[in-house]
């Protein structure tokens, strides 16, 4: 199934309170992570601001970032974010 079948309609352009981690942690965002390998089940309910910050700078953007699974190696993170309170989780790329 095709991204686009699978997700349907999405923004183009991420959202300004996701523009870059230090907006998203401000916002108090709800980002997750998981790996695009189905063998994989790395999956993390809301990633660490944090260490982001610490390790890419405030201006890092998630948007349409897929770095690599750090458990299985071979996967594909792809990041998560809810659009609201008691939304389903989109997936953060164009
Ligand atoms: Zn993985």
């Amino acid at each position: 199934m095709g991204f686009n079948a699978r997700y349907g309609h999405l923004p183009k352009t991420p959202p300004a309170w996701m523009a870059n981690v230090g907006a998203m942690k401000r916002a108090g965002a709800v980002v997750a992570a998981s790996c695009g390998n189905p063998r994989c089940r790395y999956s993390k309910a809301q990633i660490d601001f944090d260490q982001i910050i610490a390790a890419k700078g405030e201006d890092y953007s998630l948007w349409d970032r897929r770095p690599p699974c750090p458990v299985c190696r071979e996967g594909r993170i792809v990041f998560l974010y809810a659009g609201g309170a008691h939304t389903p989780l989109r997936p953060a790329r164009s």
